[in-house]
């Protein structure tokens, strides 16, 4: 069976690896004319790496990676840390796969690699897919007019702005969550040593906070600072911003955080939108994954891992049913949806408890955070993400 999957991003990546590895024919198409990723930080939950380990990638990605021995909560004003949970040897041991934090781009290149081992001319750059058609049990893929492959199946792997879901469904009506979202990163040798530590970091304060964790293998760190704001609203990975716009974003903040934004080189802003869990992904004999489907606020770490999860489960599907793809992308739907859904909603509530207004002043927030962040809530808010296999979930 052939099977055309549109973008090359992670999703899209580990979407064609599992299917090739399952010895489907595919064709991935990307309009980007030379594969890359922007320079960021993604973190992989063990349930992402436990997918990655799967199509044989758990060395090549271990090897570029951090692997943070823990997160920990920090208040805006003092600085005051607490333990959120513990990593390292315990994620391993308890998920058996460990939590990683990484650089995008070696992510991304270990999949495009994996990828290109199974068949080097797998994937094909520099082309837009604007249109689809179905035509009986095949679906024909267009680029400006003109039709550029035939497949049994395609995958919309393209992305939050996905051109394959307004081909299924329409315009979407994504609506301003009033956050902007700063990404920097930093050499990790011009911070002292306190705010280079093997942990994940995540600043909590009213209106705002702020991330930061290692990658490659400690020398660089990921920082992203979420800040409530109006006016700006523009959606995109490439728009730069000023030192001193995200520094007045994060005004009377502890000196740490104004030290982490001093040492970003280019600090980049992305406008968060919402967008309400959908309901379909899929019509006739083409599907979605990824942002594509069920684009989500940042704030639970999985849009990556979601994507990477949703590949590998669709070729199971499709290796389940062979010959009946529209029972293959139903079963698929069927066992993502409700995961995805939650996942999307439970990042959203978090945006409420990071900027809660009980983190304004010390004493409370004291309490707050104790209450917030306490094991058992902790355990409730995170555990299901981490044990889920996407291995054996049932189809
Ligand atoms: C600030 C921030 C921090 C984040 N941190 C994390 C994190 O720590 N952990 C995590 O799991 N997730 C994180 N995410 C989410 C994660 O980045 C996304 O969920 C993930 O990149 C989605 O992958 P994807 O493959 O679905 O889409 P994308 O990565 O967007 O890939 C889509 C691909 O499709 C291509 N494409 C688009 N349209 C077309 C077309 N018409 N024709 C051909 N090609 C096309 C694009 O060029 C691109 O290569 C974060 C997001 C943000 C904004």
């Amino acid at each position: 069976m052939r099977i055309v999957v549109v973008g090359a991003g992670i999703g899209g990546l580990t979407a064609a690896l599992a299917l090739l590895k399952r010895g489907f024919s595919v064709q991935v198409i990307e309009q980007a004319r030379q594969l890359g990723e922007i320079g960021a930080g993604v973190q992989i939950s063990p349930n992402g790496n436990r997918v990655l380990a799967a199509l044989g990638l758990a060395g090549r990605i271990e090897a570029v990676a951090s692997e943070p021995l823990g997160k920990r909560v920090r208040l805006w004003s003092t600085g005051q840390t607490w333990n959120l949970f513990d990593l390292g040897a315990i994620s391993r041991q308890r998920y058996g796969f460990p939590y990683l934090t990484m650089h995008r781009g070696d992510l991304h290149r270990a999949l495009v690699d994996g990828v290109s081992a199974m068949d080097p001319d797998a994937i094909r750059l520099g082309t837009h897919v604007d249109d689809l058609r179905v035509e009986g049990e095949r679906v024909v893929v267009c680029s400006e007019g003109v039709d550029i492959a035939t497949a049994e199946l395609v995958i919309g792997a393209d992305g939050v702005h996905s051109p394959m879901r307004r081909c299924l469904f329409g315009d979407d009506a994504p609506r301003f969550s009033g956050i902007v979202a700063w990404r920097g990163v930093i050499e990790a040798a011009r911070l002292p040593d306190h705010l280079r530590q093997p942990y994940g970091y995540n600043w909590v304060g009213p209106g705002a906070h702020v991330i930061h964790y290692p990658m490659r293998n400690n020398t660089l760190v990921n920082l992203v600072g979420a800040v409530e704001r109006a006016g700006w609203q523009v959606e995109s990975w490439s728009q730069q911003g000023s030192t001193e716009e995200f520094l007045g974003d994060f005004k009377g903040w502890h000196e740490d955080v104004q030290q982490l934004i001093r040492a970003v080189a280019t600090p980049y802003k992305w406008a968060l939108m919402v967008r309400e869990p959908m309901t379909r992904w899929s019509r006739s004999r083409v599907t979605l994954l990824g942002d594509a489907c069920h684009p989500t606020l940042p704030f639970l770490a999985q849009g990556a891992v979601m994507a990477i999860e949703d590949g590998y489960v669709l070729a199971r599907c499709l290796a389940a049913t062979p010959g009946d793809v529209p029972g293959a992308i139903a079963r698929y739907e069927a066992a993502r949806i409700e995961r995805t859904s939650k996942i999307v909603r439970g990042s959203t509530d978090n945006a409420a408890r990071f900027h809660n207004p009980q983190l304004a002043h010390a004493e409370g927030a004291a309490a707050y955070v104790d209450r917030e962040w306490s094991e058992a809530r902790v355990k409730e808010r995170y555990e299901w993400l981490f044990e889920y296999n996407a291995e054996t979930t049932a189809l």
